[in-house]
C-alpha cells in the first residue's frame, strides 16, 4: 500500500485488479463477483438492494447486531422485514422456525449472518439448506467474519448473494465491499425493469467493469486493491482447505483455553464460531479495567456490542494469526485476569492452547 499509486486505467493496475476479482471469483465459486470500494456494511446493503423487486419483504435470522443490521437496511428503503430471532443472546434459531416462517409467508430474500461478530454465533447454515432449496426466496449469507476461514461454497449450499468483506478472515486492510453472485442473482437484478432508487449500489453498474477493468464506472482504491491482491495470494499459497482447517484448529485451542481458564462462552455449546471468541466476565471482573490491562500486556480486545456491551470481551482469532499470536494473546488475557482479582492458575489457558494446537512444525533442513 505504501507503493507510489498507480494510475487505474494503467495496463500495470487493471491486471492486479482483474487478480482480485478472478481469485475472489475462484475462492467462493461465486458465479460473479464484485470488487468495490466501501465496508461490509456498504455488500450488505448491495445484496439487499439488487436482491428485491418492488413490494417484495424481506427474512431475516437473526443471531445478534450484524444479523439486525439487515433489517435496519431493509427498514431504511421502506421493504418490509420479518426478523427472527433465538430465545436469547448465543442461541441459534431452529430449522423448524425457518421452515414455519417460509411457508406463512412470501419473501424475495432470506438473510443469514454466517458468523454474527456480536455473539460469536456461527449459524447453523447446513441446518437451514434444505428449508432454504424447498423456497424461491433468494439466499444472501453475510460471509463478513468467516470467508476465508471458515467453509462456505456457494453453489453447494445455494448462496446467491455472498456479503463479505477485506478486513476480517480474508487478512487484508478494511476498504471493500465485495459480493458474490449466483446465476439466479443476477437474472433477479435483470428482472427488476424501473428505477432501483440505488445507483452506485446497482450491479448492473459493476458488472461490465468485472468483466473488463479497464473500463471506469467508480475510481478503485487502487492501493487496496494492490494489497487485496497480495492477501489474496497469501490465502492461495496456504490453500483454502488447509486455512479452512488451521482455523477450525485455532478455534478449538482457543476454546481450550478459555474452557481450562473457567471463562463462559456466549454461543451455546457447538455454536461457537472458529473465528472469534465471545466471553462472558466472571464476576467482579469490569470490562474497562480488565481490557486496558490486556492493552497493557499487548493484547487488544473488543468490546461488547449491542445489548452485551459490558458484559462480554471479543477475542478474534482468524485471518493469517500465528500460533505465537494466539498464545500471547491467551497469556495477556491471563494476567489481565489476575490484575482484576480473577483467581485462576498463570499458564493454564496457554497450556490447554497448547495441547490442541500441538508441538510446532520443525522448521525444513532441522536435524
Ligand atoms: C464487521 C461485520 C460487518 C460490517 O462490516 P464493516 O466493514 O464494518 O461495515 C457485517 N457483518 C459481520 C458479520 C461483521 O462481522
Amino acid at each position: 500500500m505504501a507503493e507510489p499509486t498507480m494510475g487505474h486505467p494503467q495496463a500495470a493496475f487493471v491486471d492486479v485488479y482483474r487478480r482480485t476479482v478472478a481469485a475472489l471469483t475462484q475462492l467462493t465459486a461465486a458465479h460473479r463477483f464484485i470488487v468495490a470500494a466501501g465496508a461490509g456494511t456498504l455488500a450488505m446493503e448491495m445484496a439487499v438492494v439488487n436482491a428485491l423487486g418492488p413490494g417484495e419483504r424481506l427474512l431475516v435470522v437473526s443471531h445478534g447486531l450484524f444479523g439486525d443490521r439487515f433489517a435496519a437496511i431493509a427498514a431504511s428503503r421502506g421493504i418490509q422485514v420479518e426478523r427472527l430471532t433465538p430465545a436469547g443472546p448465543g442461541q441459534a434459531v431452529s430449522p423448524a422456525r425457518l421452515e414455519t416462517a417460509l411457508k406463512s409467508s412470501r419473501f424475495g430474500a432470506v438473510t443469514v449472518t454466517h458468523v454474527d461478530t456480536s455473539t460469536g454465533v456461527r449459524a447453523p447454515v447446513t441446518s437451514y439448506l434444505p428449508v432454504l432449496a424447498a423456497s424461491d426466496a433468494l439466499f444472501i449469507l453475510d460471509g463478513v467474519c468467516a470467508t476465508g476461514g471458515i467453509e462456505e461454497p456457494m453453489p453447494q449450499w445455494g448462496v446467491d448473494l455472498l456479503v463479505t468483506t477485506s478486513q476480517k478472515a480474508l487478512g487484508v486492510p478494511p476498504g471493500f465491499a465485495l459480493l458474490g453472485l449466483s446465476q439466479r442473482a443476477v437474472r433477479k437484478r435483470t428482472s427488476i425493469t424501473g428505477p432501483l432508487g440505488a445507483y452506485y449500489t446497482d450491479i448492473l453498474n459493476w458488472l461490465p467493469v468485472m468483466d473488463d477493468p479497464s473500463t471506469y464506472f467508480a475510481t478503485p482504491p487502487v492501493n487496496l486493491v494492490v494489497a487485496l491482491d497480495r492477501g489474496l495470494k497469501i490465502i492461495a499459497e496456504e490453500g483454502l482447505p488447509a486455512r479452512i482447517e488451521r482455523h477450525e484448529r485455532q478455534g478449538r485451542a482457543m476454546q481450550a483455553a478459555w474452557r481450562a481458564l473457567g471463562l463462559v462462552p456466549v454461543p451455546a455449546p457447538g455454536l461457537e464460531a472458529p473465528t472469534l471468541s465471545v466471553l462472558r466476565y466472571p464476576q467482579g471482573v469490569e470490562d474497562g479495567p480488565f481490557r486496558a490491562a490486556a492493552e497493557r500486556e499487548g493484547a487488544l480486545l473488543a468490546g461488547g456490542v449491542g445489548e452485551l456491551k459490558g458484559q462480554v470481551f471479543r477475542v478474534g482469532h482468524m485471518g493469517n494469526v500465528t500460533r505465537g499470536e494466539l498464545l500471547a494473546v491467551v497469556a495477556a488475557v491471563e494476567c489481565a485476569l489476575l490484575q482484576c482479582g480473577y483467581r485462576l492458575q498463570l499458564g493454564s489457558g496457554v497450556g490447554a492452547a497448547q495441547a490442541v494446537l500441538g508441538a510446532p512444525p520443525q522448521p525444513a533442513g532441522h536435524p
